[in-house]
């Protein structure tokens, strides 16, 4: 479907045509309509089918084609980390260039410029502001923000959000506003708990769904059976092994991010950290230098496993098992967006290994066995049903390998 099928305000297309879309994705085709006739939305789409867009050109429409109040906030976007903010802010800006839209992204780690610039924005008002919920209702609390004429609020990423612990946030920001006004909420998943927050704050909403909650099928996976001991040779063997230029691997705690990235820089691999102890310039200028290609290699927490938006990535490691299902869906499909193929590689500890089968059950096939090189001595085998994989103990099938072939890519 064209974008001309909207209806959209001139200024609004020659945005669009500078982005380079032509045709709108499946989720914006099921949403735009909705929330231009003024419904609530609750949508299940993940980061990568163009949701963003999805809220965003109704929302500019909707406030450049209406005589709407300039001193107060609009339209509310509420979204779980200052990367996915600092992303749908620039978006919005790509989006909206043509036209005479304010916006104002909000999010906690900035310096005393950025408090004043947001001060000043929020108590005399902007088009749509984007923030995550601390730093917003911290400015709340201050009693300058003008949300008496807010029309529209977005939840992105809603059971992000929750998981985070923003849920006392959100609502104390969502009291602040006036009862009248359109609500859409987007989540990558649909738990119990966001259809709670839903019936709490959606008017008879319309539901979307476009969950994709399967990898595409492009991403090659491979899993490695090791010891803790094993994980960081195994990523230097791998990043010298093969020619990968956009390596982004994930660790599941800042030590370990931390830790491996030393290791990394010890061995000669140009090689970064992000998460949530730098200071936001940091991590700006750490995603600027990965996305622009200078740094080969990023070394980051579950704060990148979603709604950030990076082409080009060859190779996704998940130095530690994920959490659930859907973070493992959410981290390796930073590899393999757009045409590009790509390649997922996950460390499984013996203690991982039922984590990892449950998530091999959500995936609804096993994830191909990758070999441990021989030279790293005895590796542990697959067998999550027995003893919480205590691997190598004597029981049988736990009993660890010595893989006697040392090639990778080998299926068990
Ligand atoms: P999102 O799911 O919002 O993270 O979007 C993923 C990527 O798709 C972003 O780079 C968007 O700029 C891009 N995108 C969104 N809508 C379209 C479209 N209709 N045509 C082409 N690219 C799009």
């Amino acid at each position: 479907m064209n974008f001309t099928n909207f209806g959209f305000d001139s200024r609004l297309m020659e945005g669009i045509d500078a982005s380079g879309y032509e045709e709108a994705t499946p989720v914006q085709q099921q949403v735009i309509p909705h929330i231009l006739s003024g419904k609530d939305i609750i949508a299940s789409a993940q980061t990568g089918t163009g949701k963003t867009a999805a809220f965003l050109l109704p929302l500019i429409n909707k406030i450049i084609t209406s005589s709407h109040d300039q001193h107060t906030i609009n339209a509310l976007v509420i979204v779980p980390t200052r990367e996915l903010a600092v992303q749908i802010a620039q978006h919005l800006e790509g989006l909206s260039y043509f036209t005479n839209i304010s916006s104002i992204a909000v999010y906690g780690g900035g310096d005393g410029n950025a408090f004043v610039q947001e001060k000043k924005a929020l108590s005399m008002g902007a088009d749509i502001v984007v923030c995550t919920p601390g730093k917003m209702m911290a400015h709340i609390k201050m009693g300058y923000v003008k949300l008496d004429g807010l029309k529209y609020l977005v939840l992105d990423e809603a059971d992000r959000m929750l998981d985070m612990g923003f849920f006392d946030d959100i609502m104390f920001i969502i009291k602040h506003l006036p009862p009248k006004r359109q609500n859409l909420l987007f989540s990558a998943t649909m738990p119990h708990k966001i259809r709670e927050l839903a019936r709490k704050i959606l008017h008879q909403p319309e539901e979307v769904n476009i969950s994709i909650s399967k990898p595409p099928e492009k991403i090659i996976q491979e899993a490695f059976m090791v010891y803790d001991t094993q994980k960081i040779p195994l990523v230097l063997h791998l990043l010298k092994k093969r020619d990968f230029k956009m390596v982004l691997i994930f660790c599941s705690s800042k030590i370990s991010v931390k830790q491996l990235t030393r290791e990394l820089k010890r061995h000669k691999i140009p090689a970064d950290e992000i998460h949530s102890d730098l200071d936001q310039d940091k991590r700006e200028d750490v995603l600027i230098q990965f996305k622009s290609g200078r740094l080969p290699v990023l070394v980051a927490t579950d704060i990148l496993s979603r709604g950030i938006d990076i082409d080009n990535i060859d190779l996704v490691i998940n130095f530690d098992v994920p959490h659930d299902g859907e973070d493992y869906v959410h981290r390796i499909g930073r590899t393999a967006r757009a045409a590009a193929e790509g390649t997922a590689y996950t460390f499984v500890s013996v203690k991982e290994q039922r984590k990892f089968m449950s998530i091999e059950k959500l995936l609804g096939k096993p994830v191909p066995k990758a070999m441990v090189p021989e030279e790293f001595g005895e590796a542990p085998s697959y067998n999550p049903a027995s003893s919480a994989g205590r691997a190598g103990t004597g029981n049988g099938g736990a009993r660890p390998k010595r893989f006697k072939n040392n090639s990778f890519g080998k299926k068990q």
